[in-house]
């Protein structure tokens, strides 16, 4: 017997797609945003993708402002990307032992994340997902200091290892309680959560504790609460104040990595300022865009602390799909095709439909900002740009659900939760453009109710 081709459109409805997965699967999925637990409704189940489209189980087509969460910089299925791919296939799906490629994909970033010919990238670990890059860097951070306690600011997420799942507690330097259920509470207390933004808290936290902190950890521009950038040089006080402690500053960028700038949010804020960056964290971390939409993310930094890991040094990290060869062909293929003119596409179109998304609500009388970091944006229901998660956490959020089925319905895919940023691709032309922004005035209608 054939079995029934899951894979073809129109073999079965999103529902009962849904219904046959949450049999097997938990929730019905196998990460818990897409199963539109903040927006309601029934999840789209997709069989394929080509540039600005996805195209679900019905058959249908919606203009895709997800982009695999940022990896699809060039919209989806680039022909030159899906060439690079197929061929690394057919050469071999993984060897467990090095290619010539990885080194090439690794050079890359080392040239593009520069400024000035010069890059803080003297050494990159290839691994498989975000949450490996963040957990093998924290892992660095206390084998090179020889100390515990790590610092995160709340709202930012940094993949799902134990001590990073460690929420906004009760403030200031407080040891936070886990942020979920199976993180033991002495794994969570060695994670000091302090609040955005806040230079005075990041001062206290190191007066308190400075001696026993291996670092501190932060999404180079936040975009896992709705985007909220960084204040005006509050990333180089983090630089500054970590290192005056002796502790280690590890920017993840694996959201904003080759997404917002050739060299990343880095690289953007170091343009931006006259002199190039002064802020050098000791660590970067690196996902999604790096990949090109397959399993591939790296961290990367010093030599100093980079040569700390096995085999060279005394910090274990290993992994069977590290560097897989599938994945850097997509990876490398994809950061090549990146040019400046993919660049000035993405924040051409973000410039575009924030401003359009911003005025429809405006139209509909709805109280909004418009939180961007560089081609990053999303919005929030509140009077007054928040600075931080609890700002974040006190906007109308439930204006977003009803905002978000409207704009599907009228074959807008947006990310299914007002906590996500809005992803671009320079897929996405005028006509696709003007699609969206035609679909705007009834969502802010549906968003005013
Ligand atoms: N760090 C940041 C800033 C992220 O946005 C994410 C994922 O969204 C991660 C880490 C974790 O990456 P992954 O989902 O590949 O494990």
């Amino acid at each position: 017997d054939s079995a029934p081709d899951t894979l073809a459109a129109g073999s079965a409805t999103n529902q009962q797609s849904f219904d046959r997965a949450r049999a097997i699967l938990p929730g019905g999925v196998n990460s818990p945003v897409r199963a539109f637990g903040s927006v309601g409704g029934t999840p789209r189940f997709y069989v394929k993708a080509s540039g600005a489209y996805v195209t679900d189980v019905e058959g249908r087509s919606y203009i895709d402002l997800v982009n695999s969460w940022g990896p699809a910089i060039l919209g989806h299925a680039h022909p030159e990307v899906i060439e690079a791919v197929q061929q690394a296939a057919s050469r071999g799906l993984g060897f467990g032992a090095s290619t010539p490629a990885e080194t090439e994909l690794a050079e890359l970033v080392r040239s593009r994340i520069s400024v000035g010919g010069v890059s803080p990238i003297e050494r990159l670990r290839l691994v498989s997902t975000g949450t490996e890059a963040t957990m093998t860097a924290i892992r660095l951070a206390r084998g090179a200091t020889g100390r515990r306690l790590l610092v995160k600011f709340a709202g930012h997420y940094h993949g799902h290892s134990d001590g990073l799942l460690a929420e906004a507690g009760s403030g200031l330097a407080t040891l936070s309680m886990p942020g979920s259920a199976g993180v033991t509470a002495e794994t969570a207390a060695q994670t000091l959560v302090i609040e955005y933004n806040n230079v005075a808290a990041l001062e206290q936290v190191f007066a308190e504790h400075g001696h026993d902190i291996a670092g501190v950890i932060f999404e180079a521009a936040a975009a896992n609460m709705g985007v909220l950038a960084p204040q005006p040089g509050f990333n180089e006080t983090i630089v500054r104040i970590a290192h005056e402690h002796g502790a280690l500053a590890i920017s993840d960028e694996v959201l904003t990595g080759f997404r917002v700038d050739p060299a990343g949010y880095w690289g953007l804020d170091a343009r931006a300022s006259a002199t190039g960056s002064r802020w050098v964290p000791d660590l970067f971390t690196f996902g999604k865009v790096i990949g090109g939409g397959m399993p591939l993310a790296a961290l990367g930094g010093s030599a100093r602390i980079m040569e700390l890991l096995a085999p060279l040094g005394p910090v274990y990290q290993a992994g069977t799909l590290s560097g897989n060869p599938v994945a850097v062909a997509a990876g490398l293929a994809t950061l090549r095709l990146a040019d400046d003119a993919v660049y000035s596409r993405l924040n051409q179109v973000a410039e575009t439909l924030s401003q359009e998304t911003s005025a429809a609500l405006s139209a509909e009388g709805v109280e909004h900002v418009v939180q961007h970091a560089g081609n990053l944006f999303s919005f929030a229901f509140s009077p007054t740009e928040p600075l931080n998660f609890a700002d974040v956490k006190a906007q109308q959020g439930y204006r977003y659900a009803p905002f978000f089925h409207s704009m599907l319905e009228s074959g807008v895919s947006l990310p299914p939760s007002v906590f996500e940023a809005w992803f671009v691709s320079a897929a996405h032309d005028d006509g696709v453009v003007s699609k969206i922004v035609e679909a705007l005035p009834a969502a802010a209608k549906a968003a005013a109710a």
